[in-house]
């Protein structure tokens, strides 16, 4: 395990609620850190609809899930939080009064004052093809996500699916694999149609494969992959040779680790005040889609409420001595300092 990583306020998930959260925190002087599974920022508006239009956030008529996202970054920016990507928060531990030890499934230790639970609907996972067997070559041979592009050097790809993940990465991996197989089911793909064309002219080229058909059975041993069957739409089947498979299918959201954490739960929420969105553990607080109270809308607008209200009160775990001064961002001067705007 690491040297443990010393902050004000860890923040799990770094969804819009976690964006805003960082702002609030920081108005109120406190360093943040912001761990999410996902390998990008933004949460369910960056992951599930990027492209989206969202008509509900308060003076923006309207912005996509992605402009949202690059906004509450544009925003966050003078609080200078550090992001730790493609890494899951797997436990948290309370060591003081407060004072959590967080880690990470990466071996990463924070010890923080206040944790933030924005953790939305869960941890994003990958959906499993089914395809027999496959659990036997996962992390050998079957990867979900790539999260270091050298690991795949030299394979012999079979990526499969037919959405954005998969035609990026089959874009971006083919220059440094021996060979890359794109399959999905049918000859339509729900990928950016400039994908699609470049992946198409890498096939008019003969640089890559294109097959049309679905996974039926691996072939191998000991987790160690030689090819895979594949049932083509005219259910002729054929063997693809690959060492190594990517299945995109997309993600579901379960609630993962967080049941594990000592924070009660209630339907797979977790139960908080309405004064400043605390859990029953002083100094763990949940924002967002996560939480649940009386009268609870999972829109965005109500997790960046709870962030304003939540920073108030985690304030006074960071720093028990000082008072805070309501001000407003319009007329104070020394907010206007720390936004870099005077
Ligand atoms: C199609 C669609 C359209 C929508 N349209 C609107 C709309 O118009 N207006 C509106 O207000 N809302 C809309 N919503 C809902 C809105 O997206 C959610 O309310 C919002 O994303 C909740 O934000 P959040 O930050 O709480 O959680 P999320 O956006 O879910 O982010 C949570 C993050 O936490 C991460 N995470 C979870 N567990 C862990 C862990 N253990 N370790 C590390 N990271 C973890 C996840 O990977 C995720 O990135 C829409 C949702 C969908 C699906």
């Amino acid at each position: 395990m690491s040297e443990a990583i010393k902050t004000d306020v860890l923040i799990i998930g770094a969804g819009p609620c976690g964006l805003f959260a960082v702002f609030e925190l920081g108005l109120l002087d406190m360093k943040t850190h912001v761990v999410d599974i996902l390998d990008k920022i933004g949460g369910q508006c960056a992951e599930l609809y990027p492209e989206k239009p969202i008509y509900d956030i308060p003076g923006i008529p309207m912005v996509t899930g992605q402009g949202l996202t690059e906004a509450l970054m544009e925003q966050i920016k003078p609080f200078n939080p550090t992001f730790h990507l493609n890494e899951m928060i797997q436990s948290v531990e309370k060591i003081g009064d407060p004072l959590f030890r967080v880690t990470t499934d990466a071996g990463k230790v924070f010890e923080t004052k206040v944790v933030v639970i924005a953790a939305g609907g869960g941890s994003f996972q990958p959906k499993r093809p089914p395809v027999p067997g496959i659990e036997a070559y996962e992390g050998s041979s079957v990867f979900y996500a790539v999260r270091k592009m050298e690991q795949f050097r030299d394979k012999e790809l079979l990526i499969v699916g037919g959405g954005d993940s998969a035609l990026d990465w089959t874009l971006n991996l083919h220059p440094i694999a021996k060979r890359v197989t794109l399959l999905h089911r049918r000859d339509d793909f729900r990928a950016a149609p400039h994908s699609v064309e470049q992946m198409r002219a890498l096939v008019a080229d003969g640089k890559m494969d294109l097959k049309i058909g679905q996974v039926t059975a691996l072939e191998g041993e000991n987790g160690v992959l030689k090819g895979a069957q594949v049932k083509g739409s005219d259910n002729a089947v054929s063997t693809v040779v690959c060492d190594t498979i990517l299945p995109f299918f997309g993600l579901t959201m379960k609630l993962g680790p967080v049941a594990e954490w000592g924070v009660k739960l209630e339907n797979n929420l977790l139960p908080v005040d309405t004064e400043a969105f605390e859990t029953n553990v002083p100094g763990i607080f949940a924002i967002g889609d996560i939480n649940t109270y009386p009268g609870k809308l999972k829109l965005i607008l109500s997790g960046f409420h709870e962030g304003a209200l939540m920073a108030q009160k985690a304030s006074r775990y960071v720093f028990p001595d000082k008072r805070v001064v309501f001000q407003y961002t319009t007329s104070s001067s020394s907010l206007q300092k720390k936004l870099g705007v005077n």
